[in-house]
């Protein structure tokens, strides 16, 4: 037992799992896994919870092998979903978010995850989304002495904490865990006061008069001043199979997921710099990586591209696209279109990444506040939005380029702006 967690191996899988009365989610873990540093503290909140109406489990993939093996698990963290003995809704694997984690948990359980006691929190900055330009508003704010609450629907650290490596933040001596530099940032927040509330998922929001009201599954907030720094999520590939394959060989996060393609053929899908960079990243691990880009040209770094052509374990196919995954369970190949011939071809292939750009979490604000035509917020170079006291930060923002160090400036001047807008000046 760890907390409310139950560790499991091969000789109690049986008891622990197969014959359990309860629902049970299965965790397959790893101790090197930086996705599972993420995501742990989220399976044991649930399990903390949810105690006595479902079992939760992990299992320590390496020294689990074969039971790995038996339920083709490839990759961790994986969560599995048992009832009556079998394995039932889709499984996770990757960056699991909270949100993930708990629609598949409401569906298992057949019921909304609510929470009994609501809260009733005022502040003076609320600041939607605790990634790098989130947590620097909350920095200035808090420093300003304005009481800031920072919710977020996941665990504080946006997509900077899956990311492996930072290589481009200035000041960190060249290379940085994105972990680490997710931490610090938190930690300063907490340090000049912030308050943090981490898996807060959206039910309402209201922004129009001066006191704005975001209600949350757990919450009631109300603000004088907003600041939405919700970022962005991979958009999904749109392939036939794409869902059937999720995790099973398609997968949107090398770091998570890199690992398990030692000496395999890999694909790659983008044409941007995150594509270049998680193929160089992920030819540490496999044989051969092969991107496929839609354009005849990258969109990326030059430093990027001369890498990447350089690099013997990679080669390029342009003009093309994935129409359709194929496997048996596995992804085993993809079926390929050229975007000038319309020739349709297959290639080999065990497992595809893909980085095809960003789409914004902007829903829970659509119809409330001015988007562009792909739901990114539009702001002024103040970071106002068209709503008085309501600011946008980092790339949840109609902007060109989504780094974390234009995250960071953009959470600078909202932090700036609001506090402004509350003292009146
Ligand atoms: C694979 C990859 C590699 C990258 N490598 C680099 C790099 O090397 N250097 C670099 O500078 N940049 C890199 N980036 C880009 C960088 O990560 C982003 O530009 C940066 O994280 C943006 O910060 P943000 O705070 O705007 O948003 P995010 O980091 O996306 O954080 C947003 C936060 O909001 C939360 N959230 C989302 N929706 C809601 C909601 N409805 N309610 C409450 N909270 C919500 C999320 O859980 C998250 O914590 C990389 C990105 C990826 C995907």
């Amino acid at each position: 037992m760890d907390g409310n967690v139950i560790v499991s191996d091969v000789s109690r899988f049986e008891e622990d799992v197969l014959k359990s009365s309860m629902p049970v989610s299965v965790y397959f873990y790893s101790d090197d896994c930086l996705p599972c540093i993420n995501f742990s503290p989220i399976y044991e909140r649930a399990a903390q919870s949810l105690k006595g109406e479902m079992k939760f489990v992990k299992v320590f993939r390496s020294h689990n092998r074969q039971l790995a093996e038996r339920y083709s698990v490839k990759s961790s963290p994986t969560v599995l979903f048992f009832k009556d003995g079998t394995e039932v809704c889709t499984r996770l694997s990757g960056y699991i978010t909270h949100p993930d984690f708990k629609s598949s948990i409401e569906k298992i359980l057949g019921r909304a995850c609510g929470v009994k006691n609501r809260t009733v929190a005022r502040c003076d900055v609320l600041i939607i989304g605790a990634g790098p330009a989130g947590l620097t508003s909350a920095i200035y704010t808090a420093r300003s002495r304005l009481y800031t609450i920072v919710i977020d629907s996941s665990l504080p650290g946006g997509q900077v904490a899956s990311t492996f490596h930072i290589a481009n933040y200035p000041g960190t001596n060249g290379v940085v865990r994105g972990i680490d530099l997710m931490e610090n940032m938190k930690k300063q927040a907490l340090d000049f006061g912030a308050q943090i509330d981490d898996m807060q998922r959206i039910i309402e929001v209201s922004m129009e008069s001066d006191e704005k009201h975001v209600k949350t599954d757990q919450a009631d907030y109300h603000a004088k001043s907003i600041i939405i720094a919700a970022g962005a999520q991979p958009r999904k590939l749109p392939a036939d199979g794409e869902a059937d394959y999720r995790g099973r060989g398609v997968h949107y996060c090398a770091t998570c997921d890199g690992a398990m393609y030692m000496d395999a053929d890999i694909l790659v899908v983008g044409g941007g710099t995150s594509a270049l960079e998680e193929a160089l990243f992920l030819t540490r691990y496999a044989k051969t990586v092969t991107i496929i880009n839609r354009s005849d040209s990258f969109k990326a770094a030059r430093s990027y591209i001369d890498e990447a052509m350089k690099n013997p374990q990679i080669s390029i196919i342009y003009n093309t696209i994935v129409k359709k995954i194929i496997g048996d369970g596995f992804v085993q190949g993809a079926e390929l279109e050229n975007q000038k011939t319309g020739e349709v071809t297959e290639i080999k292939t065990e497992g595809i990444f893909v980085y095809i750009g960003n789409e914004p979490n902007s829903a829970a604000f659509r119809g409330l506040i001015n988007l562009s035509s792909d739901g990114y917020i539009i702001t002024d170079c103040n970071m106002a939005t068209n709503i008085k006291g309501v600011f946008a930060a980092g790339d949840i923002r109609d902007k060109e380029v989504r780094q974390i160090t234009t995250a960071v400036g953009d959470g600078t001047i909202a932090g700036i702006m609001a506090e402004k807008y509350v003292n009146g000046r």
